[in-house]
């Protein structure tokens, strides 16, 4: 099995990406709206296709990235029957399977932080998604979305705390950069529900939380009971970066133009925007064996902050080097430089040349 723990800063959610090696098929838990490409660019560069994301809950902090997944992965949107969301392709409940390749998961209700939340608990019971209900030595607050302290108690003591002891956790938050914890740990540790911690000493502390409610509260719900769809009902516009040329962004958050489609763009002389080459190699380079694309302009990166001015900002920039790996620092320090359309030419000369695609001053 493929697993990986992905992270959003804003706010400290955690999505978790799980594939099955054999068959390619792939799930995401609690994708995040404005990590969208990131996740396809993994399930790309790991050579998986998503079948389905799945939500935990409602959330209040953020905005899932289900419905933005299904338009540009045609993955289903998996969620509780009992979130009262609309949009879904399939409404789960308690002792449902969802799969993915020969792997799966089994869903539990676990309701408490809100009445519509799920764990998910993978085949072999090593590992389970507890979303907000258990978190690290913590737990999801339960003042708002029909949220119970009693029944938040309920569902980690039957659902969660009762799975192996060597089972491993994987929360929907952490504020602290925690990444996991285990049923042993939590059922000793936990301050608010381990140990010999009581319904009535969980409610007492639960009820005197006194936290605001969340920043994005009042907009990430009502999104979310539509599955992430935003209200105009469309997909973000066309991109600026990909209003020039089809481009990927591999998971390194560059963005990459394939060298068939840069020289394609070349050679097409009615192209409304007509690129800008910028190769960052040293002079020698330039000129040596891998010779360089017809049309580049020589600008080692060295010199490219201080040189900018030699650049027209309205027109699309490619950089170029020999791997790769320059021109990718490259187009950071132009994209910081204020430039909107900057792509990296990927794996550099030595990719143009291995396509057999023009060159200057080369040699065979
Ligand atoms: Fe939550």
């Amino acid at each position: 099995m493929i697993f990986r723990q992905l992270f959003d800063t804003a706010s400290s959610t955690y999505t978790y990406l799980l594939g099955d090696s054999a068959s390619g098929e792939a799930l995401l838990i609690d994708p995040v709206f404005e990590h969208e490409r990131r996740d396809l660019a993994l399930l790309n560069e790991l050579g998986l296709s998503l079948v389905a994301t799945l939500d935990t809950h409602v959330h209040a902090d953020h905005v899932t990235g289900a419905w933005l997944l299904k338009q540009h992965a045609g993955s289903q949107i998996l969620l509780a029957e009992a979130s009262g969301a609309s949009g879904a392709d399939r409404m789960l409940r308690h002792g449902e399977r969802v799969s993915f390749g020969k792997r799966w998961l089994e869903v539990r209700a676990t309701p408490g932080h809100t009445s519509g939340c799920l764990s998910y608990v993978l085949d072999d019971q090593s590992m389970a998604f507890t979303g907000d209900a258990l978190l690290i030595r913590g737990c999801g607050r339960t003042d708002f979305q029909q949220g119970s302290p009693a029944m938040l108690y309920r569902s980690v003591h039957e659902q969660l705390l009762s799975l192996p002891a060597h089972c491993l956790l994987y929360p929907g938050h952490d504020y602290r950069g925690l990444t996991v914890t285990s049923v042993a740990e939590e059922r000793r540790y936990n301050p608010r529900l381990g140990g010999d911690v009581n319904e009535g000493d969980f409610s007492g502390y639960m009820n005197h939380l006194g936290l605001p409610h969340p920043k994005l509260m009042d907009l990430a719900v009502p999104a979310n009971l539509r599955c992430g769809q935003p209200a105009d009902g469309t997909a973000r516009g066309a991109d600026a970066e990909s209003d020039w040329a089809p481009l990927t962004l591999a998971f390194s958050g560059i963005w990459e133009i394939q060298a068939g489609v840069l020289a394609e763009r070349l050679a097409d002389g009615t192209a409304p925007q007509q690129i800008q080459l910028v190769d960052v190699r040293e002079p020698q380079e330039f000129s040596d064996a891998l010779g360089h694309i017809p049309g580049a302009k020589l600008l080692p990166l060295n010199q490219l902050t201080q040189r900018l001015d030699e650049l027209d900002r309205e027109r699309p920039v490619v950089a170029v080097c020999r791997s790769g790996a320059r021109s990718a620092q490259a187009t950071v320090l132009l994209r910081k430089a204020g430039l909107a359309r900057v792509a990296n030419l990927a794996g550099g000369m030595l990719r143009w040349r291995a396509e057999q695609l023009p060159v200057e001053d080369g040699q065979e």
